[in-house]
């Protein structure tokens, strides 16, 4: 990969001083706390997060789980597979990590295989960092064997343009010539992709692709994390000129996750000026302000 020598993109994985500055959280989200079995995290009504593996392709210096790094274990998901089988409210499970992809192929099938044998699941998702990090994994064989367990939604997680290589886009398009679609994923990241013209072109890139642009994140609290983190200030103004210049269909949105457990956010920039007795005063996507009579 030739990635490494690009100014800003090194900066994701290479270790830096100023992560000796520790504030911020060992767990930022408080996963363990909503973890019913080992590697489950239920905290949405409809939805579960099971991460099979510590293993990544990436271990990006801003990742919020960070502290599951240094341990390996082999994962018995049979307490999670159990649990998700026995909450019919649970529609959706989510496959992370880690990075499930590191998993050799005949593992993560019979994860996939028993997830799919479970009869009020409707939809697989996986997140993953394979398609910027390590896309040769992505063999017409690989993908021929996940699409077996559709609907699955791939979600890619990409900070910035120049990841995307020719074996990016050659994977992608294998999978989504396969009939699986993807949602990128991204972490908003000072000195990174905190401006507008490189996160234009990411998200343009990949809605070119076929790839919908789904979360803008804000870097999480974790420990050695805060000179990652942009305001919420800039953040919002960076999706304003967003959105006054680009396509719905490249647009993300912008959410963090709280501290303490309390779930994605989604912020969106400022559209009401003011309200009152049913009469609003909008502001377009100019700036210019009308007036919108309810009903
Ligand atoms: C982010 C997340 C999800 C998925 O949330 P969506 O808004 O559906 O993308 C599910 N479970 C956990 C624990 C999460 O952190």
């Amino acid at each position: 990969m030739s990635i490494i020598h690009k100014e800003g993109l090194e900066k994701q994985f290479i270790f830096n001083l100023k992560e000796c500055n520790t504030t911020g959280f060992n767990d930022p989200l408080n996963e363990d706390v909503y973890s019913p079995s080992k590697g489950l995290i239920h905290r949405y009504p409809d939805r579960v997060l099971l991460t099979i593996t510590n293993r990544c392709f990436a271990y990006c210096r801003f990742c919020f789980r960070k502290k599951n790094w240094s341990h390996f274990p082999g994962f018995d998901l049979s307490g999670a597979v159990k649990y998700i089988s026995d909450h019919k409210e649970i529609r959706e499970v989510l496959i992370s990590g880690g990075d499930p992809f590191t998993l050799n192929i005949k593992h993560l099938e019979s994860i996939l295989k028993n997830i799919r044998n479970i009869k009020h699941i409707e939809v697989i998702r996986i997140g993953t960092r394979v398609l910027t990090s390590n896309p040769i994994t992505v063999t017409h064989d690989y993908v021929g064997i996940i699409k077996n367990y559709k609907p699955i939604w791939i979600v890619a997680h990409i900070n910035h343009p120049d990841e995307i290589t020719p074996e990016f886009a050659d994977a992608a398009e294998k999978i989504v010539n396969s009939g699986i679609p993807i949602l990128s994923q991204t972490v908003l990241l000072n000195g990174i992709n905190n401006d507008k013209k490189t996160l234009k072109r990411l998200f343009c890139k990949l809605a070119g692709m076929g790839i919908k642009p789904y979360y803008l994140f804000g870097c999480d609290q974790a420990v050695g994390n805060r000179h990652f983190r942009v305001s919420i200030d800039e953040a919002l103004e960076i999706m304003r000129s967003l959105r006054c210049n680009i396509s719905g269909i490249c647009m993300p949105a912008f959410a963090f996750d709280l501290p303490n457990g309390g779930g994605k956010v989604v912020l969106e920039p400022e559209t009401i000026v003011s309200r009152q007795n049913g009469r609003y005063i909008l502001k377009n996507f100019e700036g210019r302000r009308y007036i919108y009579e309810d009903v």
